[in-house]
């Protein structure tokens, strides 16, 4: 029997140019606009616990990943590394450059920079308040401005659906040096208008960008937990800038996706390295699919950054109209249960159709944790420990490589 439509969403189309789509949302599937949200809660995680960059928190595995990868994928990760420096380095700066014009109080800043962003291939474009408390705690004194443009840039569609391989890796990172220049064009225009602009590049984040795009209503949290947008669903890499420009905010929109996922749940079940949980939970005063990182982790930098959760998901296979239409219609999830949306091949251990599953053992799991000075810490511990409590000479190797790790991060800060 179909199902009762409650509201019906209407957003520009997928490019610039095409016609509005509408999404219908039905009855049983709505709950609130964006995510639900305690709003202390949120204010107080993030002033007593902020977050903080993996790259720094989690800088152990990191260096592990480098140890890890195919030499395809470590060979194009160098290579990713490099175009993106002058990307990141110009980025960085961007808040000092002053406007190059006068602004102009008449003019419509808000649908000038939308279609200007929109003209650079930007496929979804929103703006709201630039909320610090989803900012990293080493990027907050960087942070300038108080608006948010929050761009998300599509990445191919063939390529990511051979997911997890280096083709869809390709995708995954040329897509974000992509956005990257494409923001630099973006800001330039910005200072065109009278305005500052600062690029908080897609190649070093400056904080958790997802509640901001969902806040702009450019989607909702998906329990793979990525930005579920309208057209390409997760299949887009997101990026920020932040401007002085006197643009006018949207608001967050229910597209139903918050109970659609209790229905759905595709990800979870797919997920090789069963790390997504079933049952949403509230963290950091946000209700959500919680990812567990220790399992995700070791899966995604042995397979070449792994992502089924993305693969998987029918929003981004289908879009999001004709599966709410065909969920409306049917009470049905579009390709649940089909190899052509479920199914996906692990190098290694072979191809894996609806109910199948890879098997791993323990140790498949066990990579360092924290940061580099932890681990090696953590390290010389149990060798010392190992040897009844006299340092052996590996613990003492140990034990020098870690007072060294600690003087550069001194001679580092002092500078
Ligand atoms: S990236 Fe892979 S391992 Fe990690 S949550 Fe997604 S499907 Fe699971
Ligand atoms: S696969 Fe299903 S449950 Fe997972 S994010 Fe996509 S819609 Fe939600």
């Amino acid at each position: 029997m179909t199902k009762t439509v409650n509201h019906v969403v209407k957003r520009p189309g997928r490019r610039h140019g095409d016609p509005q789509t509408a999404i219908p949302v039905a009855e049983e599937l709505v709950t609130v606009p964006g995510s639900p949200v305690i709003d202390g809660d949120v204010s107080y995680y993030s002033r007593e616990d902020p977050i903080e960059s993996q790259t720094v928190e989690k800088s152990a595995d990191r260096e592990w990943g480098w140890t890890v990868y195919i030499k395809e994928v470590y060979d194009y990760r160098k290579k990713h590394d490099e175009v993106s420096e002058p990307l990141i380095e110009a980025a960085w700066v961007s808040g000092d450059i002053e406007p190059t014009a006068e602004p102009d109080p008449e003019h419509d800043v808000t649908t000038d920079i939308r279609d200007r962003a929109r003209e650079l291939g930007f496929g979804e474009v929103g703006f709201t308040r630039y909320d610090r408390r989803y900012t990293y705690a080493s990027k907050k004194s960087w942070a300038k401005f108080n608006h948010a443009i929050c761009l998300a840039l599509e990445q191919d569609y063939s390529q990511t659906q051979s997911i997890p391989s280096l083709e869809a890796e390709f995708a995954h990172f040329g897509t974000y040096e992509i956005a990257g220049a494409l923001a630099l064009d973006l800001a330039e225009h910005i200072r065109s208008l009278g305005y500052h602009a600062q690029v908080h590049s897609p190649n070093d984040n400056s904080g958790a960008f997802i509640p901001l795009f969902v806040e702009a209503g450019l989607g909702q949290l998906g329990a793979n937990g990525q930005l579920l947008s309208p057209h390409f669903g997760s299949r887009a890499r997101l990026m920020l800038i932040t401007t002085d420009a006197p643009v006018v905010h949207d608001e967050p929109i229910d597209y139903g996706i918050n109970k659609f996922c209790e229905e759905c749940q595709v990800c979870v079940v797919r997920c090789p390295a069963r790390a997504l949980l079933r049952e949403k939970v509230w963290y950091r005063g946000v209700k959500k699919n919680k990812l567990v990182y220790d399992r995700c982790r070791p899966v995604m930098v042995t397979y070449e950054g792994c992502a089924v959760c993305m693969k998987v998901c029918p929003i981004q296979r289908y879009g999001m109209k004709p599966v709410m239409e065909h969920y409306i219609e049917t009470s049905e999830i579009l390709g649940k249960g089909t190899p052509n949306l479920e199914g996906y091949e692990l190098r290694g251990k072979g191809y894996f159709g609806p109910g199948e599953l890879p098997h791993f053992k323990g140790k498949d799991f066990e990579f360092p944790h924290g940061t580099k000075e932890e681990w090696l810490f953590e390290e010389f511990k149990k060798k010392v420990e190992a040897n009844g409590g006299t340092p052996n000479t590996e613990a003492v190797e140990f034990a020098n490589e870690l007072s060294r790790l600690v003087k550069e991060g001194v001679s580092r800060t002092d500078e």
